[in-house]
């Protein structure tokens, strides 16, 4: 059975509670979002993703989408689900208010973010894809197109898309081969296939607007020659209606393992008109603003549905009568105890719940930078804000993709032989769950651009906007009797992956094949770092709350045991990563091609 409550409680913890000490905080753009009205906005998007959006999950994922004669409609109740998003402005909650967004505070966005996620993750890629696609027209086009697309795409009456892949081209988009030819009044027109584009054709707007990667005449080789392009499925007429049908149709829809509910398009392009974003041949800086939004969004992906998967395991393990507890019997009145007895079950239940709670706080923490960027007072507050958030947007989105997946099995561990049958509900967290690893640069180029790109920029400065709050506050706790003993623990694996930062920065200078083949050992081990980090200032704050007699005794209690746990049965991770690390690329490289 698919149940989920938004963990309401916990996601104020992290919004008011756990980071009002990393220096981004108290932005005065901000200051509308007072606690209320955030409190309100958070209570209303879990009314809306609990009773609209979770009622559709398992029927969308029955029935996915359809295409016929060109027409791509999408499961039974999307199309109501859309209305009232949209009215409802959810939609354009963080977007900026020039264009008519609310211009929330991603913290709070990225918190509706994980609802709408954890409820129906199909659905979040209409919205989502649109707004990348604003992120971009809103830095790269030019005065004319905004004004022409944004205000309709803000407004959700029309949707975004981002076509990058084509059938020989997914991570090398060096390979591209969509071209655009110079028309005569200023436009392009754009020939080419693409194939899985999400939102690429559906029945949820009146115009999609795609943003397509293409190569121009000149355009030199390789990732340097890409430009980029709008490209809408109606040309907008005097008064910015849809009219004629312009060359873009999708020619089919995949067939997926899960997020069916969600279109996925072959898209082909017949001298399609177009207009440039950006300047010619940077087509692909453009789309990184996109990306780089998009991919923080997909790394929530993995938490709502981690989130979901856990909420699901911990009613069903309640409920399920299997053995007798080993400690003796716990419920004499029934014919066997609930499963959640079994120390096994409770390791399953509690990993779930740490990787969700480690992943909210790294989030919660990563989106209050990504409003400092936007909006920070000073400009030494946004540099640091923006370093931060290129370093960690790649451990995001890898690592909290990755543990949605894992929390997913688990849930279906949980559920025993119940949870691989299709009633139960699990087993499509784990499809849905899948996918978040691929798209968007799959994990293991995540950890790539954390180790080539991220750790060496700027000398190593976006390193320290995370080295140093951590490295400050171990510094400040190591003696705190309520929680000395969890910051020995954060030191050593903080030390393990220093010494893992030296190893690759020093081998990976000689040899770039050392970098990659510990790449995402690194980005994990970062991620639980980052975790750690979260859990002993989560401790150090519930401890603190408890001495002084509060009345969530049970909430503040039960953070101190999630992070114990964290401590003693996931954090000992760290330590194999770093030898893992040190022994280098030796036996991945070593080995004869021809003996796979
Ligand atoms: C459901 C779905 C929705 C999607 N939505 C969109 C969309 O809206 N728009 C869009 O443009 N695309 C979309 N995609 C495409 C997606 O982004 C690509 O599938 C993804 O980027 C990987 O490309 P690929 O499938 O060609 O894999 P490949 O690039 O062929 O990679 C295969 C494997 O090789 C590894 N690999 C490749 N190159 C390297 C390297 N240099 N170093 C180390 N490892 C490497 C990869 O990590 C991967 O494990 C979607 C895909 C799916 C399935």
């Amino acid at each position: 059975m698919q149940i989920y409550t938004a963990p309401l409680r916990d996601m104020r913890f992290v919004l008011n509670e756990l980071h009002t000490d990393d220096g981004f905080g108290d932005i005065p753009a901000l200051a509308d979002f007072t606690p209320d009205l955030t409190e309100a906005v958070l209570s209303e998007a879990a009314k809306l993703c609990q009773d609209v959006l979770l009622p559709l999950n398992r029927s969308g994922d029955e029935e996915g989408c359809t295409l016929e004669n060109g027409v791509v409609r999408t499961p039974k109740g999307f199309i109501e689900a859309y209305k009232a998003f949209t009215e409802g402005g959810w939609n354009a909650l963080v977007l900026p208010p020039e264009w008519g967004g609310q211009g929330a505070p991603e913290a709070v966005g990225k918190l509706v973010e994980e609802m709408i996620c954890a409820t129906n993750v199909s659905f979040s890629l209409y919205p989502g894809l649109t707004n990348g696609a604003i992120a971009a027209l809103t830095v790269y086009a030019n005065d004319t197109l905004k004004q022409e697309y944004l205000p309709k795409m803000v407004s959700g009456e029309w949707s975004g898309t981002m076509c990058l892949t084509e059938p020989h081209c997914g991570t090398d988009l060096g390979l591209l081969r969509t071209r655009a030819e110079p028309g005569e009044d200023g436009s392009y027109k754009l020939s080419g296939a693409k194939i899985f584009i999400s939102a690429g054709e559906h029945d949820l707007t009146t115009n999609i607007v795609h943003l397509v990667l293409a190569r121009l005449p000149d355009a030199p080789k390789g990732v340097k020659g890409i430009s980029l392009f709008l490209v809408p499925k109606y040309l907008p007429d005097a008064d910015g209606n849809p009219s004629v049908r312009n060359g873009a149709r999708c020619t089919a829809i995949e067939h997926k393992m899960g997020l069916k509910a969600s279109a996925t398009c072959q898209m082909l392009f017949e001298d399609a008109k177009g207009w440039l974003v950006g300047e010619p041949h940077r087509g692909l800086e453009a789309m990184f603003t996109m990306m780089n939004a998009e991919r923080v969004g997909v790394g929530i992906q993995g938490l709502g549905i981690g989130e979901a998967a856990y909420q699901s395991a911990v009613w069903y393990t309640k409920d399920r009568l299997q053995g007798r507890s080993l400690s003796g019997t716990k419920h004499p009145d029934k014919p066997a105890d609930p499963i959640i007895v079994h120390p096994d079950v409770r390791r399953m239940l509690l990993t779930m719940r740490a990787w969700n709670e480690g992943c909210r706080g790294v989030s919660a923490w990563v989106a209050r930078a990504l409003d400092a960027e936007k909006h920070g007072a000073e400009p030494e507050q946004r540099q640091r804000a923006s370093d931060f958030v290129a370093l960690m947007t790649p451990v995001v989105k890898a690592m909290f993709t990755d543990l949605g997946l894992e929390s997913a099995s688990l849930a279906v561990q949980c559920y025993g032989g119940h949870g691989f049958i299709r009633e139960s509900g699990v087993e499509q967290y784990m499809r849905d769950a899948r996918i978040a690893m691929l798209y968007e640069g799959t994990n293991g180029i995540q950890a790539l651009d954390l180790v080539g790109r991220k750790l060496p920029a700027e000398m190593g400065r976006y390193l320290r906007s995370f080295f140093h709050p951590v490295s400050d506050f171990i510094d400040a706790n190591l003696e705190d009797p309520a929680i000395g003993k969890m910051v020995a623990g954060l030191k050593r694996a903080f030390e393990a992956l220093q010494g893992a930062t030296a190893i690759i920065a020093e081998r990976g200078m000689k040899d770039p094949e050392e970098g990659g083949a510990a790449a995402t050992d690194y980005l994990r081990l970062m991620g639980l770092v980052a975790m750690a980090y979260c859990f002993a200032k989560a401790t150090k704050l519930a401890s603190r709350e408890l001495m002084s007699g509060t009345g969530e005794a049970a909430f503040y209690k039960a953070k101190i045991d999630t992070a114990r746990f964290f401590y003693e049965k996931l954090l000992p991770q760290s330590a194999s990563l770093y030898l893992a690390i040190k022994a280098g690329k030796g036996s991945v490289m070593d080995f004869a091609e021809e003996a796979f």
